[in-house]
């Protein structure tokens, strides 16, 4: 298959580039994953995606409806994961299990994905208690308590997510500064069911041997005593990493995320938007406006 624009990578950014490349009959082919939607599946409302209804927007709405456009002006969708690129050749070559696809331009919008703490027993406990994505597993814990990881905004909306289903949350941060916006962090503070830890970091969770989560061993950054925080779950919210492996020969900062200017990566015809690319605002009205500042670039690229 040959195509004029290939994106990889089907979140609001490589959905809005879609919409873009589509109205600009360039009929371009998204693949969007196994699992398409990027974060925005993975969260409830969003209440910062303008012109919606004034109480938001479920995620995973906003994200059918911009697949919806992009296929009604005649995107082309592939619900498979990318296993090779190869940018060397012209036109580009790129494998899926299913397929290998020839493009002469390339949007990449592959997004970011969970950062974890790194322990053995986080590990081990994946999947049996411990996870990254409340909205996926929150409702396992009916009436149980709970331990947020993380102080930014994630943290905060898995907490009160949280909330709706478990007895009681507790949420801890490595220090009193909180990465979170006021109002976010407020919300927390003031919910009867969350209790706000500071200055603790896990050392470790159990208990591995049982399969399942029966605590977390807190350390006090300050004092560096230890104590154990009885809990049934563990919820990891400290960040994301952009998923770049991919694309090796593309530049990248010390962190991993795609360098552009504008759009343009290093490699003439490679185009980058969304969170890929974006280690500062991450919010989905920027990774779609991103992706239309990459459906233009291809565009022109192209002509
Ligand atoms: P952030 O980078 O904002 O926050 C990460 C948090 O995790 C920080 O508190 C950080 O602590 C902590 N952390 C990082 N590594 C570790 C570790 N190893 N152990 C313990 N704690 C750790 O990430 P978020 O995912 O929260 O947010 C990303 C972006 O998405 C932000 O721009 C946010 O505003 C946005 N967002 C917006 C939402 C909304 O508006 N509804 C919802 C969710 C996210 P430290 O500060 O010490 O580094």
């Amino acid at each position: 298959m040959e195509k004029e624009v290939v994106i990889i990578g089907g979140g609001p950014a490589g959905l809005t580039a879609a919409l873009y490349t589509a109205r600009a009959q360039l009929n371009p082919l998204v693949i969007e994953g196994y699992q398409s939607g990027g974060q925005l599946m993975l969260t409830t409302m969003v209440e910062n995606w303008p012109g919606v209804e004034v109480e938001g927007i479920m995620g995973s709405d906003l994200v059918a409806k911009i697949r919806a456009q992009a296929e009604h002006f005649g995107a082309d969708f592939l619900s498979e994961d990318v296993t090779e690129v190869d940018l060397s050749q012209r036109p580009f070559v790129i494998k899926t299990p299913s397929q290998t696809i020839h493009a002469k331009s390339l949007i990449i919008s592959t997004g970011a994905s969970a950062k974890w703490l790194g322990l053995e027993s986080e590990k081990a406990l994946t999947g049996y208690g411990v996870s990254s994505c409340a909205t996926c597993d929150g409702a396992f814990f009916k009436d149980k308590v709970v331990t947020v990881i993380g102080g930014g905004d994630s943290a905060m909306e898995e907490a009160i997510f949280l909330t709706r289903f478990a007895s009681h949350v507790h949420l801890l941060n490595r220090s009193d500064k909180f990465k979170a916006s006021v109002i976010m962090l407020n919300r927390a503070r003031e919910h009867e069911k969350i209790t706000v830890h500071e200055n603790v970091v896990v050392d470790r969770i159990n208990d591995v041997e049982a399969k399942k989560v029966t605590g977390v061993v807190l350390r006090n950054t300050k004092t560096d005593e230890t104590q154990e925080l009885a809990c049934d779950g563990v919820f990891v919210a400290i960040g994301h990493k952009p998923n770049t492996d991919l694309f090796p020969t593309l530049e990248k900062d010390e962190v991993g995320y795609l360098i552009t200017q504008g759009a343009k990566t290093n490699v003439d015809g490679v185009f980058a938007c969304g969170d890929v690319q974006d280690s500062k605002y991450r919010q989905a009205i920027t990774a779609a406006g991103s992706g239309c500042m990459a459906a233009l670039e291809a565009e022109r690229w192209l002509e």
